[in-house]
């Protein structure tokens, strides 16, 4: 049943159902930390993963659960985790796959935060990234090793709206052994399911169009239930003896649901980047409209961003939506349904008109985030993309002449006025 159900069905009931306790209706927020057993054996058997059930809301809790089954069945997963931001998400899809020595193959073409992440802060851990511009394929084969276990992108990128092309990238991770990890924040699974396209995992910030309203941090790792831990013994976490459970294999005890077992009950328990249930009810509130509001968001984007290509003031715009865009074949090719709402756009008159630009505009807020139903609008260079050198911000698609726009649901003739007004004359 639940299986067949379209998109916007599943947005409204999948991981839900009645409380069983009281028959509510809405998912009731479990504001509770801890769950009575009913016996020192049941709570054994809790702690020995030999039964699943509620133990301590670091691990698991009934409002975050239900939201992780949702978002699981809107991306056509096995399982998902939730976890307290989307930066977290990201070091808890790798965490189970990398330790030191070993590396991740991951696009130039990254919101700012997660480069930082990547080529910083994980060498902490003695991992490592390679960045390879994903529109080369062989430059991608290339930069595969031995220690490589996973290759991630973004669906489609911050800041410039890129479409990454998932079929090739899908493929070349399957040739060489290691999962796919796709970061859908900016497409969510409404316009793309990278797991059609082979991803193994997908990692969401929820703080974006999932919520949809800049009222929640969080993030959610999705896994598609389909990759054989145990084929190429690259990823002893999931296929040999897990000494903190007695020995447990998880790929051979769980299956299908090791990735999200391990990620709950090693990842959450041990790195404690638990969501809280106040947040997760938001976001199921905010997902039950996902499938209205984001084809609004992709309208009003592609509104908007003619209006500026065609504006003797702009000099370009980076959207992949327009059919001038060099990715436009890729985006009609992989995300039919839209080329997203968050793009970037430069000024005749360059870093100081950009500048001016973003402080002029009244109905579009200056602020560092995304995916609001309010439109928004930043200088990436000097803020979300600021840790990074000048190359790397011109790679990113960040470079200093550039505004980025996240595109509400505001009328879209209102937007225009604003943009009209604020590039001045
Ligand atoms: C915002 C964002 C992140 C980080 O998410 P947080 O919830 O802010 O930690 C990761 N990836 C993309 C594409 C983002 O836009």
């Amino acid at each position: 049943m639940a299986d067949d159900w379209g998109f916007d069905t599943q947005a409204i009931h999948a991981g839900t159902a009645p409380d069983p306790a009281t028959g509510a209706r809405q998912v009731p927020i479990y504001q509770t930390t801890a769950y009575v057993f009913r016996d020192a054996d049941h709570a054994a058997k809790l702690f020995n993963l030999q039964e699943v059930g509620y133990i301590y809301s670091r691990l698991t809790n009934p409002t975050i659960g239900a939201l992780q089954g949702r978002i699981a069945a809107l991306e056509g997963g096995a399982g998902a985790v939730c976890c307290s931001s989307g930066h977290a998400a990201q070091i808890m899809a790798l965490f189970p796959l990398m330790g030191p020595g070993l590396n991740v193959v991951v696009s130039t073409r990254l919101y700012g935060g997660t480069i930082t992440q990547f080529s910083q802060t994980i060498r902490r851990f003695g991992w490592s990234a390679t960045f390879v511009d994903l529109d080369d394929p062989d430059a991608v084969r290339a930069a595969i090793d031995d220690n490589t276990r996973a290759i991630f992108c973004e669906s489609i990128s911050n800041p410039g709206g890129y479409p990454t092309d998932l079929e090739v990238l899908g493929r070349i991770a399957e040739d060489a052994g290691i999962p796919l990890i796709v970061d859908n924040t900016l497409a969510t699974p409404w316009i793309c399911r990278p797991i059609e396209y082979g991803a193994t995992l997908v990692v969401h910030s929820l703080t974006k169009y999932m919520t949809g309203n800049g009222t929640v941090t969080g993030g959610a790792v999705v896994d598609s239930g389909a990759f054989d831990w145990s084929a190429s013994g690259k990823f002893p976490s999931l296929s040999e003896p897990e000494p903190a459970y007695h020995g447990l294999k998880f790929h051979e005890t769980f299956g299908p649901a090791a990735f999200t077992f391990h990620a709950i009950a090693i990842g959450l328990r041990d790195l404690g980047m638990t969501m809280n249930p106040q947040g997760a009810h938001y976001t199921l509130l905010g997902i039950e409209t996902l499938g209205l509001r984001m084809p609004r968001h992709v309208a009003n984007a592609q509104k908007v961003a003619e209006w500026l290509e065609n504006d003797p003031r702009v000099t370009s715009v980076s959207y992949a939506g327009l059919t001038s865009s060099p990715w436009h074949q890729t985006a009609q090719r992989i995300y039919p349904k839209g080329a997203g709402a968050l793009f970037t756009f430069s000024l005749r008159d360059g870093y100081d008109a950009a500048v001016r630009t973003v402080g002029a505009l009244k109905l579009f807020s200056h602020v560092a985030n995304l995916g609001d139903s309010r439109s928004l609008a930043i200088h990436s260079a000097s803020t979300t993309h600021r840790q990074l050198s000048p190359e790397q911000q011109v790679a990113a698609g960040a470079g200093p002449d550039l505004v980025r726009l996240s595109i509400g649901l505001e009328d879209p003739e209102d937007l225009i006025a604003d943009l009209d007004q604020a590039l001045g004359s």
